[in-house]
């Protein structure tokens, strides 16, 4: 009996899978088979690959998810400030610690002692003791002297240098334009397209955050936007970009580049509890099953990490080169998927989702108190489901905030507020139609049946009514015996 239980009230993982698609995951077929393992969110990465490539795959996507009938969010992911070093027409530079070399913007070929970067005011941020990154933290410079435009450094850890690796510069204040030229395009792209997100890479203020949702609304859309936490300088100023955005990324790939590495769990941690006070989603990414790049087999230390971010309580885990560029697209999602299911059930069987933090920690306002009420009434009673009637998907997203044991569906007449809620925890998006949305309690009875709810009891929780508005709240909680 109790297993049955769990079988039925796990039929659902909670904490969603981001897949990002590229080389590897581009055609039909493995599209197909990474979503039946278990993908509910597909990262389209602008950094790499032509619209035309992306137009594409966007398509498969779309016409994939509608044979299985699923809901799956897309987003597309701008580049940002990301400076780059330009190329080596001699083949790679070889670094050597204690030698001095010249980054030099006005080039764009890097030979002997020189590293191009198309980065124009890089003389301007950078200042003498600044580290200067490059390939990902693999090879360190410091700067010795600012001569012009150039920057003199010297080789602190050397290795060899590939054309257009990337450039970090923890110490200095980037004042990169935070949409480059390329951004704006990809962004207008993308909102053609019909992405459900666009996420912006090394978000600094809430500020950049705002420039990307003027260039949304001029585009006469509403994509909402996904901030990707990767620099200090958007550390210091999180609480404002996370209230800015609808969703944030632990971007741990160049995060922990620009910060101490040793730092990044616990960010990834404060990130999370953050996230969740501010009923945004929060995605942990990068390096999570990267050994699955090459290999069959996870570490065991990467198998714990995807363990602890589900413990923790992430909305989603993102995959990057596993399912981009690897050799193992689909282990690595079904590895990832029994990860997360087994660390659910143990937190099934133990009564919480809740992770590490006791709800009497969140800071309670009119929707937050309702929703903990609901949540606490949905376990107490054992009640079979939570339905959520949603226009904007706000409900869904303040009630899934309190991980509720019960199974969230939220039901919307809007296909792209369906799509969209795909990325947030433990909610089930189901479409409804106008006429059957005015009448709630036959559209709940209707949906407990048709996702098979009552196999152990009779009765689900309806919740409506919140409003990112505080004037329009009118919460309603019903309890209904189906
Ligand atoms: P990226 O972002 O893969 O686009 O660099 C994620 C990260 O930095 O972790
Ligand atoms: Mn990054």
């Amino acid at each position: 009996m109790e297993l049955l239980k769990n079988r039925i009230a796990l039929r659902w993982r909670r904490t969603k899978i981001v897949a990002t698609l590229g080389p590897a995951s581009s055609e039909r077929k493995i599209i197909e088979d990474l979503l039946k393992a278990g993908v509910d969110v597909v990262r389209l990465n602008m950094s790499h690959g032509t619209h035309e490539a992306h137009r594409a795959v966007y398509a498969q996507v779309r016409a994939a998810a509608k044979k299985l009938d699923r809901h799956v969010t897309i987003f597309a992911d701008l580049c940002g400030p990301k400076i780059r070093c330009g190329k080596f027409p001699d083949g790679p530079l070889k670094l050597t610690p204690g030698e001095e070399v010249i980054i030099d913007p006005r080039v764009d070929k890097g030979g002997p002692g020189l590293i191009a970067s198309q980065y124009k005011a890089i003389a301007r941020d950078v200042q003498p003791g600044h580290r200067i990154l490059l390939d990902d933290g693999n090879l360190e410079l410091r700067a010795l002297a600012i001569e012009g435009d150039r920057v003199r450094c010297k080789v602190i850890f050397g290795g060899l240098l590939k054309d257009h690796k990337g450039i970090n510069l923890p110490d200095s204040k980037v004042s990169a334009s935070s949409l480059p030229p390329k951004d704006v395009a990809d962004a207008k792209f993308a909102i053609e397209l019909g992405v459900d997100y666009l996420a912006l890479s090394f978000v600094r203020t809430a500020k950049d955050v705002a420039g990307l949702r003027r260039l949304i609304a001029r585009a006469g859309a509403d994509t909402p936007i996904i901030a990707k936490i990767e620099t200090p300088e958007a550390m210091d100023n999180i609480e404002a970009i996370v209230q800015a955005s609808d969703a944030i990324m632990v971007a741990r790939g160049d995060l922990g580049i620009e910060m101490p590495a040793e730092q990044v769990p616990l960010i990834q941690r404060e990130l999370i509890r953050l996230g969740r006070r501010h009923n945004r989603a929060v995605i942990v990414a990068t390096q999570m099953l990267e050994s699955m790049i090459d290999h069959s087999r996870p570490t065991r230390a990467e198998v714990g990490d995807v363990a602890n971010a589900a413990l923790t309580g992430a909305d989603a885990v993102m995959l990057s080169a596993e399912t981009a560029s690897g050799k193992y697209p689909l282990r690595a999602v079904e590895m990832m998927d029994r990860v997360l299911r087994e660390v659910e059930g143990y937190q099934w069987r133990q009564g919480s989702f809740l992770g590490d933090e006791p709800a009497s920690h969140l800071e309670l306002d009119l929707r937050d108190g309702v929703a903990n009420a609901a949540t606490a009434l949905a376990h107490d009673l054992k009640l079979q489901g939570i339905i959520i009637p949603t226009r904007s998907g706000t409900t869904a997203r303040v009630i899934c905030s309190h991980r509720p044991t019960a199974p969230l569906i939220a039901v919307s007449t809007n296909e792209s507020v369906c799509r969209r809620l795909a990325l947030n925890w433990g909610v089930v998006p189901i479409t409804t139609t106008e006429a059957e949305y005015r009448d709630p309690q036959t559209l709940c009875r209707r949906v407990a049946r048709s996702c098979d709810l009552t196999r152990t009891g009779h009765s689900v929780l309806l919740v409506s009514g919140f409003s990112d508005d505080v004037a329009r709240n009118a919460p309603l909680l019903q309890i209904l015996r189906v």
